[in-house]
């Protein structure tokens, strides 16, 4: 089928999460272009979850282009409070015709937003000199997607994207920069890619290429990306079929959204001893853009690596979600933790919602090690 650009006006380019994610801190995304010609068959966006207005059988041929996105991000952002924007996959071929993600970049550096990016083309490379300023401005941090460095792996399931070679290659060149990269190891493909000797292989090769962070994250399936996935193993696996179908607990035509948690945190463990050897880390590091709430979004970042090694411990959910909940009530606490620890001591911690008398107790040793309360007045 040939390939259409349909251009369009958007109302807003930048969705507002309400939560910060704790995998990539960000609290702002925006894309220029929706569809992508490198049509990966398991492509999140070929849920319904994310596009529900698209056809995701033509996600790869019938890509819509914002046309106004870069006066959109300038009349946006300045109204924003500055936290991480995301944006992941700009760089795929309608960039080649339509430039908007350079100018996007552009308009991210005039107003000083940090930057995390997860990228899978070598184009990226072309803006090199912006990630450059914008680090230096502020904070950017570059992720290349590498599912497996097995060449019948992204034959497979990613026919069409960029070579193994020249994403590895543009991660050294970004590293030679200055830019801090890493691997987005996403997604593991279950019993093809997450043998530990695989594993190994991509993280080491990783570091040696620059990276200082691996992100692994198993596959999610849903609706006609589940299915075009499926197909994929049964061509050219078959033998994994019935392995897939029950770890996706697959039924009546529909698989689960998400592998059992046993599964997950199994991957998760081996990939943080992995990375220990390795001499990688993880988790990516939160950037906090300096003010008076930057330590209660570091106090969060703490919270929330708690919370996922207890994931990984594969700790009771009440446990876990503790955690989370109490992160996420950092996130939007609008005072200062420091000055509410320094006034109201442990008491004054409990009075945020979701933290509770033990939390409290962490959060102000927490503190206290930190030197969080230090040069705080009294
Ligand atoms: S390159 Fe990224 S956005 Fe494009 S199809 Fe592949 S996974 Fe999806």
């Amino acid at each position: 089928m040939g390939l259409v650009f349909e251009e369009y006006r958007t109302r807003r380019i930048v969705n507002v999460h309400k939560r910060v994610d704790p995998w990539f801190w960000d609290r702002y995304s925006a894309t220029p272009y929706v569809g992508c010609r490198s049509g990966c068959e398991f492509c999140y966006l070929r849920g319904q979850r994310y596009l529900p207005s698209i056809d995701p059988d033509r996600f790869d041929t019938h890509i819509r282009v914002k046309i106004n996105a870069v006066e959109r991000l300038r009349r946006e952002l300045p109204r924003l409070e500055k936290d991480t924007l995301y944006c992941g996959d700009w760089q795929q071929p309608a960039e080649t015709r339509y430039g908007l993600s350079r100018q996007m970049l552009e308009v991210v550096l005039e107003n000083g937003f940090p930057l995390v990016i997860i990228e899978r083309s070598p184009l990226l490379e072309r803006d090199v000199d912006l990630l450059v300023d914008i680090g230096r401005t502020s904070w950017v941090f570059v992720l290349i997607s590498i599912s497996s460095l097995d060449p019948q792996v992204k034959r497979a399931f990613e026919p069409r994207s960029p070579g193994l070679r020249r994403r590895l290659k543009m991660m050294e060149h970004l590293a030679s920069r200055g830019i801090p990269v890493g691997v987005a190891l996403m997604p593991v493909f279950p019993y093809i890619s997450d043998d530990k000797a695989s594993l190994r292989d991509v993280i080491r090769v990783a570091r040696d290429h620059g990276a200082s962070v691996i992100l692994a994250g198993t596959l999610s399936m849903e609706g006609v990306q589940a299915q075009r996935t499926l197909r994929v193993v049964q061509r050219y696996w078959p033998h994994l079929e019935t392995a897939w179908r029950d770890l996706y607990r697959w039924h009546q035509g529909k698989p689960a959204y998400a592998p059992p948690r046993t599964h997950t945190a199994r991957l998760g463990r081996m990939v943080r001893e992995i990375c220990q050897e390795e001499g990688v880390k993880d988790r990516l590091p939160r950037y906090v853009v300096p003010g008076p709430r930057a330590w209660n979004k570091k106090l969060a970042e703490h919270f929330h690596l708690r919370a996922y090694a207890l994931e990984l411990a594969e700790a009771p959910p009440h446990r876990i979600w503790a955690y989370r909940k109490a992160a996420w009530s950092l996130d939007d606490y609008p005072g200062d933790v420091r000055q509410l620890y320094r006034d109201q001591g442990v008491r004054g911690l409990q009075s945020i919602p979701h933290i509770g008398v033990k939390l409290a107790r962490e959060a102000a040793n927490w503190l206290e090690e930190s030197g969080g309360v230090k040069g705080i007045e009294s």
